[in-house]
């Protein structure tokens, strides 16, 4: 049916005798001023829908021959149907007239489906999960696909219809007009979000969303010798997107817990054993911690304050590959800080005997200012 029974000359406001050319420009001029999506004005998409009914049928000769001798009733009584009928959209109404969109876009930047938001989570674990890797249950409050609407945001057993805000375009246009001229602005169909239809009735359980907020438990596996900081990337299990779109990705951020027996370096690991001012000088083994079990370290005669003995591969696994960074233990020579008076007398008496031959050290000739100062470095 028609929508309208004005004289198709006066709606496109041209006069009987107009050429195919008069009736185009004027359709063109007029569809620029009163497109629904350009103007705001109330009816305007009624009215273009009247501009667009009597360009279909002036621009045609045969149809506007039946029109000058029978009007609108010549034209009923000959089926004719005006084209819009078919088209859910005036933009295709512009199609089907030009085969361009007259706004100069192409097509319209639908959003298929929105990707979900990224997650992010925290988890602690000791050196000692570090050092053999460690699975951790998580548990958090993720979106996930709703399955009563299996993620589509329609109540089952109903659909989609055409967004009536948009005339499912997904995008909706705005003109504003200044000195400078007419600018046309385009935006996501915020009813629809880009998708061109609008639910008919939407899914009781999720509201439309196609997913709901649900807690959700998984186990992480932390990869022995992840490093405090870093972070681990799960994809596709963070938040469901907008009606069935991709889920994001989880991050966990990775916390490793100082131990106070360690310090670490990288793949190395540091650590201190104590060693008695006798041990020291006589030579001994002692145990050290280590994160396998502790170690026995070799103390040879002679071992200096502070000196290190470097243990290799006893100091963590390496995330890339089967190497594993070595221990470092530092000596720590303990001297005695109270004596009875037969310790004292035993020292004096050690002394009496010690020349300073007895202190001298293989790597003497280094210098005893260089090594202080090298040790301050
Ligand atoms: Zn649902
Ligand atoms: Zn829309």
């Amino acid at each position: 049916m028609a929508t309208t029974e004005r004289d198709y000359y006066e709606v496109l406001g041209v006069d009987r005798g107009a050429t195919d050319a008069d009736i185009k420009r004027a359709f063109r001029s007029l569809a620029r001023e009163i497109h629904p999506d350009v103007s705001d004005a109330p009816g305007a998409d009624g009215r273009f829908r009247e501009v667009a009914e009597a360009y279909e049928v002036l621009s045609d000769p045969a149809r506007r021959a039946t029109y000058d001798r029978f009007g609108h009733a010549g034209l009923r009584r000959r089926g004719f149907r005006p084209a819009y009928a078919d088209f859910g959209n005036v933009a295709d109404i512009f199609a089907a007239f030009f085969g361009e969109d007259l706004f100069g876009t192409s097509g319209p930047m639908r959003r298929e489906s929105a990707r979900g938001g990224d997650v992010q989570a925290l988890v602690e674990v000791d050196l000692e999960d570090a050092f053999t890797g460690t699975s951790v249950e998580l548990g958090l409050e993720i979106a996930e696909g709703c399955e009563r609407c299996e993620s589509s945001g329609a109540e089952p057993g109903t659909g989609a219809v055409t967004c009536p805000t948009c005339q499912g375009a997904g995008v909706v246009r705005r003109v504003s007009r200044n000195v400078f001229g007419e600018f046309v602005s385009q935006r996501t169909c915020p009813q629809c979000e880009g998708a061109g239809e609008s639910l008919e009735a939407p899914c009781s359980s999720c509201g439309g969303e196609g997913r709901v907020v649900a807690t959700h438990r998984l186990n992480v596996d932390i990869p022995a010798g992840i490093h405090d900081g870093q972070r681990i990337r799960l994809r596709g299990e963070g938040h469901s997107g907008f009606r069935g779109g991709g889920a994001g990705d989880m991050y966990v951020a990775v916390r490793v817990r100082p131990d106070p027996r360690f310090v670490r370096d990288g793949d190395d690991l540091h650590t201190a054993a104590r060693v008695t001012m006798a041990d020291a000088a006589l030579g001994t083994t002692v145990r050290t911690p280590a994160l396998g079990g502790d170690l026995e370290v070799e103390v040879p005669p002679g071992t200096q304050p502070g000196e290190v003995r470097r243990i290799e591969r006893q100091g963590m696994p390496s995330l890339q590959g089967k190497q594993r960074g070595d221990l470092f233990v530092r000596l720590d020579v303990a001297v005695p800080a109270r004596l009875t008076d037969e310790q004292r007398l035993l020292l004096e008496e050690f002394d009496r005997h010690t020349t300073e031959d007895a202190y001298a050290r293989e790597d003497e000739d280094e210098g005893f200012f260089r090594r202080l100062k090298s040790a301050l470095r």
